[in-house]
C-alpha cells in the first residue's frame, strides 16, 4: 500500500507491508517548483540511510516520478505487482465524502468543487490523484479524508449560530481537520484501556503545528475545535484559533488591512510564534525556564486554551474515560502535559510524574494507577492510517 501526501509544493509517501504492517520506506520531496528541490528518501525495507538528493523537480509529475525512481531503486517500484492500491490523504470531503471513496473522474470532479472551501489544501491533494492516476492507472487509489471522521458531529457542534440560508449557501459549517489521527488516536486509546472503541467516551488532542481538540463518544466524533478552517479553536504554532470574528473588521476599519493581510496575519503570523517569535515547543520551555516573559505568556496562553477545550469536551461527553496527547507536542512535550491537567483534579484528571517524564514511542498511560480518567499518550500514524481505511476498502471491492 502506498500512501500519498501531497502539498502544494511537497509530496510525503509511505509504502507499507499490509501483511506484517511494516513500514517499508519512506520519503519526502520537498521545494517543488522552486530552484532547488530536495528527496529525501528511507529505504526502510532495504536497510542502510536515507538517501538524499537535490535538483530541480518543476511539478508534481515530476515529484512522484522522482518517488517511483527511488522504490524502484530498492526494487518496491511503481510498477511492482505487489503494489495493491494507494491512498491519498485529502483535506476537505465537505458533506459528500464520509468514508474513504475509491476515486473516479467523478471524485476528482467532487474534490475540485470543494476548492472553495479548503483552497490551500484540496487543489495540492487534486493534483498529487491526478498525476498517481496518469502513472498507474489500472490501480486502484483511494481518498482519504482529513474530515470524514467528524461527519458525525450533530448539527448543533457542527453549525454556526448565523443565518441558515447565508451559511447553506456558501457551505458554512463547521468541518473539523485532522480527522484521520483523530479516528486513529481515539481507537488505539481504547486498546491501550483494553476495551472497544464502541464502549468509551475520549477526548483526543492533537498537538503539533497545527492543533485540534475532539470529543469522541464511542468510537463517533461528537465535536472538534477546528471549523470552517483549521483555524478555529487551540492556540497553534502559527495561528490564533479562537478569537471575537469582530477583530477582523476591527483591523479592517481601524487597522485599513486587506482580507488578504489579515488572513495571512491569523494563520501565519499568530498563535505561538505572534506571541512569542518560536513555534517550537522545546525553544519555548528553554525560553520559559530561563524567565522569558514572551516564551511565558504564549505558553500561558497555550495552556489556558487548551484546559478550556478539556474542560468544554468533559461537558459535551458527560463521561469521559481517557485524554490522549497525540502529535509533535502531544507526544514529546511532558511540561505541556503537566501544564494542562494541574489543577483538573475536580474533573478526574491527573499525572503521575514519573510515567509523564518518561519517554517512549509505544502508546502508554500517564495516569496513576486507579486513576478516575485514564490520561495516555498516543503516538499518531496518520499514514498507517489512510493505509488500512484504502486497505480496507480495496479488499471489500475485491
Ligand atoms: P505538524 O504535522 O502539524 O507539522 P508535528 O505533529 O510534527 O506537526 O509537530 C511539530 C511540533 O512538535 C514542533 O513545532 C515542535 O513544537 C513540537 N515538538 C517536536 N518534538 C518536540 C519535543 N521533543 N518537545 C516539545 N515539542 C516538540
Amino acid at each position: 500500500m502506498l500512501v500519498l501526501n501531497s502539498g502544494s509544493s511537497s509530496v510525503k509517501y509511505q509504502l507499507l507491508d499490509m501483511g506484517d504492517g511494516a513500514r517499508l520506506a519512506t520519503g519526502l520531496i520537498e521545494r517543488i517548483g522552486e530552484r532547488t528541490s530536495l528527496v529525501r528518501h528511507v529505504p526502510l525495507a532495504a536497510g542502510g540511510g536515507s538517501r538524499e538528493r537535490t535538483g530541480r523537480i518543476p511539478d508534481h509529475e515530476a515529484a512522484l516520478k522522482a518517488m517511483a525512481e527511488e522504490l524502484a531503486e530498492d526494487g518496491l517500484g511503481l510498477d511492482s505487482p505487489d503494489l495493491a492500491a494507494i491512498g491519498h490523504r485529502v483535506v476537505h470531503g465537505g458533506l459528500r465524502f464520509t468514508e474513504p471513496t475509491l476515486i473516479d473522474d467523478a471524485v476528482c470532479a467532487e474534490i475540485e468543487r470543494l476548492i472553495p472551501v479548503a483552497p490551500l489544501h484540496n487543489p495540492a491533494n487534486l493534483t498529487g490523484i491526478r498525476t498517481a492516476r496518469a502513472l498507474r492507472p489500472d490501480l486502484p487509489q483511494v481518498a482519504v479524508f482529513d474530515t470524514a471522521f467528524h461527519t458525525t458531529m450533530p448539527e448543533a457542534a457542527a453549525r454556526y449560530a448565523i443565518d441558515v440560508r447565508t451559511a447553506d449557501e456558501h457551505r458554512v459549517r463547521r468541518y473539523g481537520f485532522h480527522g484521520t489521527s483523530h479516528a486513529y488516536v481515539s481507537r488505539e486509546t481504547a486498546h491501550l484501556l483494553g476495551k472497544a472503541p464502541e464502549e468509551v467516551n475520549v477526548i483526543v488532542l492533537h498537538l503539533g503545528n497545527g492543533a485540534s481538540a475532539s470529543a469522541v463518544r464511542g468510537g463517533k466524533c461528537v465535536d472538534t475545535s477546528m471549523g470552517l478552517t483549521p483555524l478555529e479553536g487551540l492556540v497553534m504554532g502559527t495561528r490564533s484559533g479562537d478569537m471575537d470574528p469582530a477583530v477582523i473588521f476591527h483591523l479592517m476599519r481601524v487597522g485599513g488591512m486587506s482580507a488578504d493581510e489579515i488572513d495571512t496575519l491569523l494563520n501565519k503570523r499568530s498563535g505561538l510564534v505572534g506571541l512569542c517569535g518560536d513555534n517550537d515547543m522545546r525553544e519555548i520551555r528553554r525560553r520559559v525556564d530561563e524567565g522569558d516573559e514572551e516564551a511565558k505568556l504564549a505558553f500561558d496562553l497555550y495552556i489556558h486554551r487548551l484546559k478550556k477545550y478539556i474542560g468544554a469536551y468533559c461537558a459535551v461527553l458527560g463521561r469521559v474515560d481517557a485524554v490522549a496527547f497525540t502529535a509533535g507536542v502531544g507526544e514529546n512535550s511532558a511540561p505541556v502535559r503537566e501544564a494542562a491537567v494541574q489543577g483538573l483534579e475536580g474533573l478526574g484528571l491527573a499525572l503521575d510524574g514519573a510515567r509523564n517524564a518518561a519517554r517512549g514511542d509505544a502508546p502508554r498511560l500517564i495516569s496513576p494507577e486507579g486513576a478516575r480518567v485514564a490520561v495516555a499518550v498516543v503516538p499518531t500514524d496518520e499514514e498507517r492510517e489512510i493505509a488500512t481505511q484504502t486497505y480496507a476498502l480495496v479488499g471489500k471491492n475485491n
